[in-house]
């Protein structure tokens, strides 16, 4: 894989192995954190990401400090730290790790922010994201994903952290307005709910374009009431947003 610009850096988000794909000989050990992991991700860290130029040092620890084996379905825990897509329930995927980190860092949350992430999946962007800001609300589509993403953010103590069963294609304005909006699934264009959604200088990064194909990751930063200023950060291939703003279900 190129260690250039962020174009083609998550070609495999919608092609991870399946699900069940081995189930045997997973590492199916509850233990919490052992030496092996934390060597394991601090590897990932160095050699997926600042190899490949996330040089926010927030982002980079908080990456070492959640441990992504315990957001991935038990066959697969194996691979939690490879560098790529892995399969979740729903048919879903959590993101390559690589990808995470883009996006977070491109967010640029800060200690005091509220941030929103759009597709929640198995919470782990979110537990990233809860080490980084003050409050970071999730929302998933499928319930079953929602309610196993909110316990598990319980369990392992991401107490500034919550997800929620809804369409986060129309954002939460009940929660609104957010400093920072991660969207982690790729919509035809940026919701206009969720810009209405953000704070003056807020920032939101997003996947936008075709469905399966040709999307583009973008930056949209609110620098005023009415005026949005976005940037282009290469080309990434995302699940699709599925909702009155995004696509047909
Ligand atoms: N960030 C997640 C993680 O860390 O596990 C992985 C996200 S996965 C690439 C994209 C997720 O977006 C899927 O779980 C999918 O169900 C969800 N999704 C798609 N459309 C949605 C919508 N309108 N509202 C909320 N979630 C949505």
């Amino acid at each position: 894989m190129a260690a250039g610009g962020p174009v083609d850096r998550s070609p495999r988000e919608n092609t991870p192995p399946r699900l069940g794909e081995r189930a045997s000989g997973a590492d199916d050990t509850n233990a919490v954190d052992t030496r092996a992991r934390f060597d394991e991700r601090a590897r990932m860290v160095e050699r997926q990401l600042a190899a490949r130029g996330i040089a926010d040092t927030r982002v980079l620890a908080a990456m070492r400090s959640v441990p992504r084996e315990l957001f991935v379905p038990e066959s697969f825990r194996h691979a939690a730290y490879a560098d790529r897509p892995l399969p979740i329930e729903a048919g879903q995927t959590i993101s390559q790790p690589y990808i995470v980190a883009l996006m977070i860092e491109a967010a640029a949350l800060a200690p005091d922010d509220r941030a929103l992430e759009v597709g929640a999946g198995s919470g782990y962007a979110t537990a990233v994201m809860s080490r980084l800001a003050r409050e970071v609300v999730g929302i998933e589509r499928h319930r079953v994903l929602a309610e196993r993403a909110a316990e598990r953010l319980q369990r392992l103590g991401y107490a500034n952290a919550t997800v929620r069963c809804a369409d986060g294609s129309a954002g939460c304005s009940e929660r609104a307005p957010f400093d920072a909006i991660l969207v982690a699934a790729s919509g035809p264009r940026v919701p206009a709910a969720l810009l209405a959604q953000l704070a003056p200088g807020g920032r939101l990064v997003m996947p936008v374009g075709g469905e399966h194909f040709a999307q583009r990751l973008v930056k949209v930063t609110r620098v005023g009431d009415d005026e949005f200023r976005e940037e282009d950060l290469g080309g990434v291939a995302f699940v699709p947003l599925i909702g009155t703003e995004g696509w047909p279900g």
